[in-house]
Order: structure tokens, then sequence, then C-alpha cells
């Protein structure tokens, strides 16, 4: 049995059919329309219309939605998504069910993307984190064997806490100077960059320009980037007692040096030595969309 599943990013929305594999059979993807919600879910539901005519072997209402948080995911209300402000309060749940046949179900990205990251795994690890950089930063926790989501479904959100204390730069949505999604993200390298370099600068460019050694300004950039993020980890490790991190988003996909930074920085800070620590970074090419599949 095949099932619809739609990832809504900050940059993207991927309209999919995927299997009980994991596998993903067909998929559409649009810049996500930031500006406007109403035309963002007309054209979710004209691709998840057209997905149902093609595939026989689809479960008919089925439209398994993941969403950047903090979101009321049991009506699936956007609340206050960071990247996404013109979809605060707007009811995705109302709206679909009143323009289609679809019986939406929605949840967080990162605990659809954990879903997805667990099947990859040995069994053996049971209590895994999985920490997502990519435009933001977000979290998601597996403790034996059961997602975690919090009291309503928002947990993770660490992104909004703070990890700079001497920031000059303050968070447009939490308010905060210094919180982790503008200190480490995609966005902040970016950010960073631009400022240092005085024009324009793609999170992609500010990676090379730092593994090629070519600025010493940026190469200190990314190295307290970098050094920021283990400490991250160090506090994910310490607070949540997990031996293993699995890293996703865009950013860690790059060639920059993630398992070695954070395991040599948490090695040398870590409280509990009980077991070796993990650090991996996600092999799985579409794990929020795949991960979806669980969700009904
Ligand atoms: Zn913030």
């Amino acid at each position: 049995m095949y099932r619809i599943a739609v990832d809504i990013g900050g940059t993207k929305t991927i309209v999919g059919v995927i299997d009980a594999h994991m596998t993903v059979v067909d998929q559409q993807t649009f810049p996500t329309i930031t500006e406007s919600p109403e035309a963002e879910f007309d054209q979710i539901l004209e691709h998840a219309q057209a997905l149902l005519q093609k595939y026989q072997q689809i479960e008919q209402q089925t439209l398994n939605i993941a969403m950047p948080g903090p979101c009321d995911y049991h009506q699936g209300i956007f609340l206050n998504p960071p990247n996404l402000q013109a979809y605060k309060n707007f009811d995705a749940g109302a709206y679909i069910t009143t323009r289609s046949e679809f019986k939406p179900a929605f949840v967080n990205d990162t605990d659809a993307a954990i879903r997805a990251e667990k099947r990859a795994l040995p069994e053996t690890t049971s209590s895994f984190v999985y920490l997502t950089i990519s435009t933001g930063v977000g979290m998601a926790l597996v403790y034996n064997g059961e997602v975690l989501a919090g009291s309503d479904g928002n947990m993770g959100e660490i992104g909004h806490t703070m990890i700079k204390s001497n920031s000059d730069y303050q968070c447009p949505v939490c308010q905060q100077y210094g919180c982790v999604e503008n200190e480490i993200s995609g966005l902040a390298i970016s950010r960073k960059a631009s400022t240092i370099l005085e024009r324009e600068v793609s999170t992609q460019e500010a990676i090379k320009l730092y593994l090629n050694n070519d600025n010493d300004e940026i190469t200190a950039m990314m190295e307290e980037i970098m050094q920021m993020t283990a400490q991250l980890c160090t506090n994910i490790y310490n607070i949540f007692n997990v031996y293993t991190i699995v890293l996703g988003g865009g950013v860690t996909q790059s060639p920059l040096p993630y398992e070695e930074c954070i395991t040599t920085y948490a090695q040398a800070h870590i409280l509990n030595t009980n077991k070796p620590i993990n650090v991996e970074v996600s092999k799985l090419e579409a794990n929020v969309l795949t991960g979806l599949y669980d969700v009904t």
C-alpha cells in the first residue's frame, strides 16, 4: 500500500508517494509559497490529487504532512513557525478538509525524520537524538524505541535555546541575542560570511572558503560555529543521556568535519563516559518524507 506524504520546508515543499519500505515511489517538488499558506495548500492539494489519480495502490484518504513547529499537530494549526511567519495561526486541517476528501495527519518535521532514522539504525540503538542543521536547527528524540514528542508535539525547539551569550545578533523570532538557529544554521553561516566579506555570500560558498582556508576571518568564524555545534551536542549528550546523535539537514551533508569536531569536544567534556559516544551524519535522502509513512 502506498501513502501520500508532504514535507513542508522553509524553502521547498515535497509532495510524494511512499511505500511501507520507505521508498519514495514518486515526488513533486516546488518552492514553498512563504507569503501565502492558502496558495501553498492549494498547490499541495493539486499535486496530491494528481498522484491519487496516477496510482491505484494509494491509501485513498491519507495525507501525512510534516510541518516546521511550533504547531498544534492535533488539528493542523501553524502557531509560530520561525521561517514561515505568514502561516501564523493558519488552520491547515480545516483548509484541507473543507476543500478535499483527504483526512490529513500532522507531525513535526524532525519527528517524521527521526522515524526514518530509527529504521536505518541497528536495533540496539534504542535511544538517540536526531539533530538537523539546515535553514533552521531542530531536534527529535527516540527514547527506548519511542519518539518522545513532548506534551503537545513540540519537543526539541533547540534552535531557540541560547548558545552564545555575547552575540550581537537579535533573533527576530525569540528576541534573544545568540540563539542556536542564528549562530550555527545554514542561514547563520551565510549571514556571518556576508557581513565579513561585505557582499552576498551563500552557505555553500562560505563553507568552500573555509575548507580552502582562503580568508582568516571566515576560518575563525567557521571554527567558532563548529565549536558551538560541538558544545550543543555535548549539552544534548548530557541532558538526554543518549550515546548516539544522528546529524541531518543540508549543512551536515557538506564536507564540514562535524563528526570529528563533535566527537573530540564531547569526549573531552561529557560527564557520562559509561559507553563511547557516537556521531553520524544521516545517509538517508528524504528522511522527513519517508518517515511520514508511519505517522498514521
Ligand atoms: Zn531565536
